[in-house]
This record gives C-alpha cells, structure tokens and sequence, in this order.
C-alpha cells in the first residue's frame, strides 16, 4: 500500500529511475550521448539541445517500448522484491490491474533485472547440492506428459544446482541439464575457487572435484550431518524454493526456469537488507537490460 501511495505520483517515478539509470550525471541523450537537454515537463521527458530530439527515461532500461507507466512498473518491483514466498503474474494483474499477459511479461523482465551474476567466485567453504523442481505431470495435458515424461529429468522433473558460501551465506542457483559428472563439477569449477572446501553428498558426480578441492562427502544413507560436513543450509534453500514454486506459480515451464531461480536467489541473497534497499537493488539492475517479448517467449 506505501508503494502504490508513493508511486502514484509520476514525477516521483520519473526521480527514481532516472536516478538509478544516470545517476548523478543527469539524463544523456540516447542518440547523440549529448549532456545538454531541456525537460519537458508535460510530457515528463527531455529534449536534447544537439540533436532536437526527445527521448524518455524508459530508453536502454527493462522498461523499453512498454506502454505501461512507471507507477505500475515501481509496484510490481516492490513486490517482487519483498514478498518473500515469490508473487505470481496472476496477483500483479489483481492489484495493478493490467492484464495477465501483461503482468506476466512484467514479472519477467523484473526477473532479468534481478539477474546480477555476480563476478567474484565463492570461497571458504561451500555446500554444493542438486535438486529437482516441476513435473506434476499427471496434471498435464497428454502431448504436453509424453513430451515431459521423455524429458530428460527423472519422471519430467527440471534439475537445479546450488552452491551455497558459508560465510556470506549467499547462494548460486542454476538449471542443469543432466546429474552427470561433467556437468557438475564444471559449475563447481565456474563458480568456487580453488582450493575452497566442498561440501557434497555421496553422488558419483562430484568424484574429481578432489584435484583442486578439499572435498567433504556426507552419506545420506547413514546420517546428515557429520561434524561441520553437512550441507543442510542449501537444502534450506531448496525447501523455499519448492514451497514458493509450488504456491506461486501455476507451472514454471523448463525454459522459464532460470528467472524463477533468479527471482527467487535474489530476495535470499539480500534478505538482510531493508525492504527498500532490496528495491533500490533490483533498481540498480533496470538499465542496459532490455527484454524484447521475443526473447522473454524463447
Ligand atoms: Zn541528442
């Protein structure tokens, strides 16, 4: 309700992407990256002095070529970034009221403003764990089952790998194909540096990581935790993760799922910050991020 309170009045929007966009540089113009601009204040945009022209705060952001205003655009992020079991696009249409088609691209291209790999690779000591999402087949229809039932999880279910670093407590999330050995331990190589500690289960797949990894292996089969080789704060993970798939979202299609991890590792990873820093970091990921709705549909 504050955020539909304080959105409601666009100069106010226009601030706060405009900040997160430019910063304190002030609007650049799009085409001729000229600094010297008139504002428009009726139209709430800007002219550029050097090429006549006018351009919006939405150019070069997730906001691009949507007619949608900024007020609904700002408190469909507040929600996304605060609601902690995830919002589905069918309650963003409620309470925008937009559309679900709509809503539904909103959520999307949110999500891609949520991405924020991150460049540093973990270390210390990580917990590394596989889990599968999805594949409530028998609601499906046939053609849709046989195709899911044929997929390559077991029984059509996706498979997501996660590390979590201890010490940060943050995780990284990914949807992978297979459980195979390659597949595995490349992600670890990708993401943790060498050297670190890692924590697995007993599956074959993580054999190998013992070259460049002080590798820790607990047997499920015979208990859970074994001292400090456990890597119960990654299966934490993964129960919110199912609770909020299962709750949420009607089905998350395997070509969609990569943003519902992302949606859903990023109010994990910056749980300890304000709700309204949360939303100035999903801000801080609006600009040079555009997604066309032929990229969103694959
Ligand atoms: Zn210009």
């Amino acid at each position: 309700m504050e955020a539909i309170k304080t959105f409601a009045d666009p100069k106010v929007c226009l601030d706060v992407v405009a900040g997160a966009k430019w910063g304190s540089r002030g609007p650049v113009c799009p085409r001729c990256e000229s600094k010297r601009h008139s504002f428009l204040k009726t139209r709430l945009m800007w002219k550029c002095l050097d090429c006549q022209k006018q351009f919006s705060v939405k150019v070069g952001t997730i906001f691009e070529d949507s007619p949608i205003g900024l007020d609904k655009w700002l408190c469909a992020m507040w929600l996304l970034a605060n609601c902690k079991n995830g919002v589905s696009s069918y309650e963003i249409a409620r309470d925008l009221k937009v559309t679900q088609t709509t809503a539904w691209f909103m959520v999307h291209r949110i999500r891609h403003a949520m991405h924020t790999g991150s460049i540093n690779k973990m270390s210390g000591t990580i917990e590394a764990d596989e889990t599968f999402v999805g594949g409530a087949a028998r609601f499906m229809h046939k053609d849709k089952r046989e195709q899911k039932i044929q997929g390559r999880g077991p029984h059509g279910k996706e498979i997501v790998f996660g590390l979590l670093e201890r010490n940060t407590g943050r995780v990284h999330v990914e949807h992978v194909s297979t459980r195979r050995k390659g597949e595995l331990t490349s992600a670890v190589r990708r993401h943790v540096r060498r050297g670190s500690e890692v924590m697995t289960d007993e599956l074959l797949s993580y054999d190998g990581l013992d070259s460049d990894y002080a590798h820790k292996v607990i047997n499920h089969a015979e208990r859970y935790v074994d001292g400090n080789v456990h890597t119960n704060r990654m299966e934490n993970f993964w129960s919110l993760l199912k609770r909020s798939i299962k709750g949420t979202y009607v089905s998350v299609e395997p070509f969609h799922l990569f943003r519902y991890l992302d949606e859903q590792s990023f109010r994990y990873n910056e749980r300890k910050l304000t709700d309204c820093e949360r939303f100035q970091k999903v801000l801080g990921g609006i600009a040079g991020k555009r997604l066309t709705y032929a990229r969103v549909k694959g």
